[in-house]
């Protein structure tokens, strides 16, 4: 479910309708001067937390602690897009798999019969469902989970766009399908309206992002799932990446690591993080010589 603008946000002097292009209506709300408030759960804020002393705190939205209202606990966080006039904005997720091995292991051991993931298959692709699932009009979750990375970029390159919100223009959430480098390339270059300058940093921030997560003590001890990008420019030729979303990053035991770029095999939680983003350098790359 997106969102558009679920408040008006003020920042110094302005207001703005604040963009949400992912996650569901009433996850967020406005919080003091430049942050949002975001539903509270736990691993979330455990896991910003430990960004905040990690290298990849300049990556993600500064965390100003827990607060309560109307009975709700939240977290908040620094609104990315208060720097912004007018902001583009994009949501990619990240990873080659966008559920946990827990959930996946949960799922198998009870596979219950969903009707609703069946419907979902069936509006994006009708001929998905083998003849048994559509004999039963269901199917299991962990078939659907891993059907929607498979038929959307996730699987094969790491990253699948969720949602692109241009200034002042309709929002486009429907990338189920997009998968290809081409389409994929067409989509970004819309997104950034063919503007150099813009493409340009958006190339040395993530150039800048994925050395900093090579080296980074949390990123290789988190196994990190249905994470984004959250990229942003304006006009004025501003332009930056942050990660963003930490609910499904969980720490690996004690003596474990992930390298974010092996195959996944159950049981060593590697979630293809860095393969999205070496694939995303590279159509960046591709885009600024064309
Ligand atoms: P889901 O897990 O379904 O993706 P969620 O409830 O965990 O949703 P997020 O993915 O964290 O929510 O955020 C949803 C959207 O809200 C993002 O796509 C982005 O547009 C916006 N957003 C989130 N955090 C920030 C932030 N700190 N500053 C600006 N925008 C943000
Ligand atoms: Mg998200
Ligand atoms: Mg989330």
């Amino acid at each position: 479910i997106v969102q558009w603008a679920p408040f008006i946000q003020q920042f110094k002097k302005r207001r703005y309708p604040w963009i949400q292009l992912a996650g569901h209506q009433g996850n967020f709300q406005a919080g003091e001067q430049g942050s949002v408030l975001k539903k509270y759960d736990k691993g979330e804020q455990v896991a910003i937390s430990k960004l905040m002393k990690d290298s990849l705190r300049p990556y993600v939205p500064e965390y100003k602690g827990e607060i309560e209202k109307n009975g709700e606990r939240y977290i908040q966080l620094q609104d990315l897009l208060s720097d912004f006039e007018s902001p583009c904005v994009m949501d990619v997720k990240m990873g080659t798999r966008t559920y946990l091995e827990e959930e996946l292991t949960k799922a198998m051991q009870k596979p219950t019969l969903r009707k609703d993931m069946y419907k979902k298959m069936l509006e994006v692709d009708p001929t998905a469902p083998t003849r048994e699932e559509h004999a039963q009009g269901a199917i299991t979750k962990p078939r659907y989970m891993q059907w929607r990375d498979e038929m959307s970029s996730s699987v094969e390159l790491g990253f699948r766009i969720e949602g692109i919100m241009k200034s002042n223009e309709e929002s486009e959430k429907n990338f189920k399908t997009t998968k290809s480098r081409e389409s994929i390339i067409r989509k970004l270059q819309n997104f950034i309206d063919y503007d150099e300058t813009v493409m340009k940093m958006y190339l040395s921030r993530l150039k800048a992002l994925r050395l900093t997560q090579e080296t980074s003590p949390f990123f290789k001890s988190h196994e990190i799932i249905g994470s984004s990008l959250l990229f942003v420019h304006d006009k004025s030729g501003q332009a930056c990446v942050w990660m963003i979303d930490f609910g499904k990053t969980v720490p690996l035991s004690e003596n474990m690591t992930v390298d974010h770029r092996s195959k996944w095999k159950e049981g060593n939680h590697e979630d293809g993080y860095l393969c999205g983003i070496d694939n995303l350098i590279s159509l960046f790359e591709k885009m600024c010589d064309a």
